[in-house]
């Protein structure tokens, strides 16, 4: 066990978990590409099964590529244990289905990630799961929602889309008075701009898919906790029902995570020089953005954050969805696409959920675009939008 003076953000990303003495001198890890691990004998074959977790067996369990991953986003987290997942939202199944059985009940922040949603009112109600969502910006609501059944309280802070708080510290102190789990989505911030576990959360889970691995060509999920915790899910959710994450793909997230301090540095200041540029904008009615000092849980942010990441929504004043369509068709620069945290910059205008045959359901309104700011030059990106604005206006 490395001791913890050395454990500093560049120790983290660039020594801990590597061996390289054992493959070379290599300064990459090796892409240990291999579903199962031989033994010598009978007794070391005994052994790797009594520990699956922790012994090359089986890749669906333990692969030293996937291991060194773990190493690291557990030190990141400031947690003992972490596990891998196929999906961000493989981590989060996984971690919600570890604290319910039939009968129980959870209190969810309200419009968390589509498919937690998903999950929690579609999936885990046929198995005698229920769920209340509340305004998470109260944490009085949460403690409101308590039933004798309640075993998890979910947060999602900053929540999906239109980035609102909760205030962990006190959520989880209403939690603990009731001896009910806590778990957070923890994808917008990372660990570089939030703590949870000093906030007193038991469960973080990833989409590693976003910032974590930063290049979007990766989908996967995290889920870190105590190591008796994550050693009862281990057993059960994450071997039964299988989401492991192939070593390939842990391995070029090895990659990425090299680099995640710059990037979230890089994409925190240029989306709040696009807020800046964009709040003073006739065309913007509104922007949903966690760290503006007009912002109603600015405070907030301040306390439990270490600063804004690279996503914001704005309400474009717009008359028709053909205007808002006019100013996405418009943009050059900006990919219009789903998902966030790559090196690209994206827009999701919710007016695509409007008027298709098949219509996804959303409470958010037609003029809503979620923005998600890339690696690019901010100049570049603020000339796409001011030509963006002046095509809006050409019907
Ligand atoms: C994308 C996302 C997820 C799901 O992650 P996948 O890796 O796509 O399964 C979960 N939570 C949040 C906040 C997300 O943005």
């Amino acid at each position: 066990m490395e001791s913890k003076d050395k454990m500093d953000l560049s120790y983290i990303l660039n020594e801990l978990g590597e061996e390289r003495a054992n493959y070379f001198g290599g300064v990459t890890p090796p892409l240990m590409q291999s579903v199962n691990f031989c033994f010598q004998d009978v007794e070391r074959l005994r052994n790797a099964i009594a520990n699956e977790m922790d012994t090359p067996f089986y890749t669906r369990g333990h692969n030293p590529t996937v291991a060194i991953l773990r190493k690291k986003l557990a030190a990141l987290e400031n947690a003992e244990e972490c596990l891998v997942f196929s999906s961000g939202s493989g981590a989060i199944a996984a971690g919600i289905m570890s604290c319910v059985q039939s009968g129980d009940h959870v209190v969810s922040v309200q419009n968390p990630y589509s498919w937690t949603y998903k999950l929690l009112s579609n999936l885990l109600s046929r198995y005698g799961v229920s769920v209340t969502y509340v305004e998470g910006t109260v944490a009085a609501n949460y403690a409101a929602a308590i039933r004798p059944e309640t075993k998890l309280f979910l947060l999602e802070s900053p929540n999906s889309m239109t980035f609102q708080l909760q205030d962990i510290a006190a959520v989880c102190s209403i939690a603990r008075q009731h001896n009910i789990t806590t778990m957070i989505d923890n994808s917008y911030s990372t660990p570089l701009n939030q703590q949870p576990i000093a906030m007193g959360v038991d469960i973080i889970v990833h989409s590693g898919t976003k910032y974590l691995n930063g290049h979007s060509d990766v989908v996967m999920g995290v889920l870190c906790s105590t190591r008796s915790r994550c050693e009862q899910i281990f057993k059960s959710e994450y071997m039964t029902l299988g989401g492991a994450v192939s070593p390939h793909d842990a391995w070029l997230m090895l990659r990425g995570l090299r680099t995640l301090p710059l990037r979230m540095e890089r994409v925190g200041t240029t989306a709040r020089t696009l807020v800046d540029f964009l709040a003073s904008h006739p065309r913007i009615e509104k922007i949903f953005y966690p760290f503006y000092p007009s912002s109603p849980q600015y405070r907030l942010a301040l306390q439990q954050m270490k600063a804004a990441a690279g996503q914001f929504s704005v309400l474009l004043k717009a008359d028709t969805i053909e205007e808002v369509e006019r100013f996405c068709n418009h943009l050059k620069r900006f990919l219009i696409a789903t998902s966030w945290g790559g090196y690209e910059s994206l827009i999701y205008p919710v007016c695509a959920s409007y008027g298709s045959v098949n219509p996804t359901q959303t409470t958010l309104p037609w003029n809503f675009i979620r923005f998600y700011i890339g690696l690019e030059d901010p100049e570049v990106l603020m000339n796409d939008l001011s030509d963006a604005f002046v095509a809006m206006e050409k019907g």
